[in-house]
């Protein structure tokens, strides 16, 4: 399996836009959503990104317009300074995240693909908030224990972002809880991954989708019942699960 856990190179989208994983089943509607309220506001340096990566090969691994802007809107509204993100592909998510932040903020991005985020990078200098984003190459894991272990990490992160490998969520879920602050915010994307999570299991499935499907059940499950955080769960692009950690 590929190591995104996320849709494939040239995978067919009944959708036209790049990184469109709306689930909303008008696409007339999802069309007036971008029109009305999202690329019009949409900042120039995120234009151009998006631009850019829609010649990527894997551009249907990218955060849609519309969530980009659900993010840039939440950081600001939760007032977050120390962020984190796993999952940086070409940097949408990235960019939203940088331009949402003080001129002082911080996000520890970590991605095992370095040359897909200098793919961004240009765009993010332009946008004038690279000074705000530390990037990793490398898995993620091994960073979240190693901060761990140095203690000074513990309770300190405002919000975190996860868009990575799906088989991972809950390891990354058992660490980061400890890791972002009482009231912080943790974000998993795809969390209704393709609609499948509601889907009988022998319905027809992509290879991938069906593959990635048991490990979101499972997360998804786990968060439910979690007494350390509140949790809401959004149909925004392909399904977003925000959790609050309250003790
Ligand atoms: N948030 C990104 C955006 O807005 O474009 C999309 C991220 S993409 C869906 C998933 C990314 O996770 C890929 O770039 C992949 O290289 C990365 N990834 C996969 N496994 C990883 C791991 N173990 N640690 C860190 N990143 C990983
Ligand atoms: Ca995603």
């Amino acid at each position: 399996m590929a190591t995104t856990g996320e849709a494939q190179p040239n995978q067919v989208s009944r959708h036209q836009e790049v990184g469109h994983k709306s689930l909303l089943q008008s696409d007339a509607l999802y069309q007036y959503i971008l029109e009305t309220s999202v690329h019009p506001r949409e900042p120039e340096a995120m234009k151009e990104l998006r631009e850019v990566t829609a010649k990527h090969p894997w551009n249907l691994m990218t955060t849609s317009a519309d969530e980009g802007q659900f993010l840039n809107m939440l950081i600001k509204l939760i007032n977050a300074k120390n962020t984190m993100e796993i999952g940086v592909y070409t940097g949408y998510s990235l960019l939203a995240t940088a331009l949402a932040l003080p001129d002082d903020g911080k996000i520890l991005a970590m991605d095992i693909n370095r040359e897909n985020y200098e793919l961004g990078l240009p765009s993010i200098q332009k946008a004038g908030v690279a000074h705000k984003i530390d990037f990793r190459e490398g898995p993620a894991l091994p960073v979240l224990d190693q901060m761990l272990e140095d203690g000074k990490y513990h309770g300190t992160f405002d919000f975190i972002f996860v868009d990575a490998d799906k088989d991972n969520y809950l390891n990354y879920h058992k660490r980061l809880i400890d890791l972002v602050k009482v009231g912080g915010v943790i974000g998993y994307d795809n969390t209704l991954w393709n609609g499948s999570v509601a889907a009988p299991p022998d319905a027809p499935m992509r290879k991938y989708v069906r593959y990635y499907r048991d490990f979101v059940l499972e997360l998804n499950k786990a968060l439910a019942v979690d007494p350390r955080i509140e949790i809401c769960m959004l149909p925004v692009g392909d399904g977003i699960t925000l959790c609050r950690r309250i003790s």
